[in-house]
């Protein structure tokens, strides 16, 4: 019986009558403002979950759900937070379940890089690293814990990267924490195996939003490429010689989610154009 899942609340459904696969379903997304984070909200809206996005930036999050909500009234909601706070994610916890109830989706999706060669990687950006891309998922995981046992159904999606799966130059601090991320999620996915949730990774190459951006500005700065070709440099790390879209990352995330994944978890999937088989 702890496997078997438990009735959804309510059903709702699209304009032909159907009932949308996740309606009932509270998804919390990390970094849910912008990029992969906007994107996976977005999914999941569509295939009608209520969704809450947190951030540290509030301006941000607001912009982004008042996009959202034009399709999806009522099924999103903001809270300011900073994952790497556990007073702070307390804080959000409660006001989102206060709005939309126990969470049954998380996506730990808010992430930081910065590059530097390890010998200048001091304990400061070390610490930093390993805090929001991997402590941070720590503490949500840990939180929304009780709402999923209580639900008897769950879906924990890790927003690693590639860099969890192979190493890169110029960002050790990085590829450990994302490491880290999947060997949480690995852990996690065996010891709660009979509680109706399944635990995941997806591991995106390079992806095109702020942080690839970024990326492409500050290797620019650094050798005189133009800010084309250093993004060109990068697609060119995906065998299919491109960049990866956030509407990618998050069509995966969203299947990863639906109830007939049931039987996927533990798995770190790469979404990177073949570069981690290459
Ligand atoms: P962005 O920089 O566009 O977004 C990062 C998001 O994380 C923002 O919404 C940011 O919001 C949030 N965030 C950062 N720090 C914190 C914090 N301490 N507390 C709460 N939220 C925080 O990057 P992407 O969309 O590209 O990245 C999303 C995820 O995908 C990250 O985990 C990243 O490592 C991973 N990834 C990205 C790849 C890429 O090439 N773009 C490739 C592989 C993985 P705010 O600043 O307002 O807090």
């Amino acid at each position: 019986m702890a496997n078997q899942e438990k009735p959804k609340p309510s059903a709702r459904h699209d304009t032909a009558g159907s009932a949308l696969p996740l309606s009932g379903r509270h998804a919390l997304v990390t970094g849910g403002g912008r990029g992969i984070g906007v994107a996976i909200a977005s999914t999941l809206l569509a295939l009608g979950a209520d969704v809450t996005i947190v951030g540290r930036d509030k301006g941000v999050l607001l912009n982004a759900t008042g996009r959202l909500a034009a399709r999806a009234a009522g099924r999103i909601a903001a809270e300011s937070c900073d994952v790497t706070s556990l007073d702070s994610i307390a804080a959000a916890l409660t006001a989102a379940t206060q709005r939309l109830g126990d969470v049954h989706i998380l996506v730990n999706n808010a992430g930081a890089v910065r590059s530097a060669p390890f010998e200048k990687t001091d304990l400061a950006a070390w610490n930093d690293a390993l805090a929001v891309n991997l402590t941070g998922a720590y503490l949500c995981t840990q939180i929304v814990m009780p709402g999923m046992r209580a639900a008897g159904w769950g879906r924990i999606i890790n927003v690693a990267s590639t860099a969890g799966l192979k190493g890169y130059r110029y960002v050790a601090a990085y590829c450990a924490a994302k490491h880290g991320l999947v060997g949480l999620t690995r852990a996690l996915a065996v010891e709660l195996a009979r509680a109706g949730i399944t635990v995941n990774a997806v591991c995106p190459g390079y992806t095109d939003t702020e942080m690839v951006r970024d990326a492409a500005g500050k290797i620019a700065a650094k050798t005189g490429r133009s800010v084309e070709q250093a993004r060109a440099e990068l697609a060119s790390a995906n065998p299919q010689g491109r960049l990866i879209t956030p509407e990618e990352v998050a069509h995966a995330v969203g299947w990863l989610c639906l109830p007939p994944s049931a039987g996927i978890t533990g798995q770190a999937l790469p979404i990177d154009g073949g570069e981690t088989v290459a």
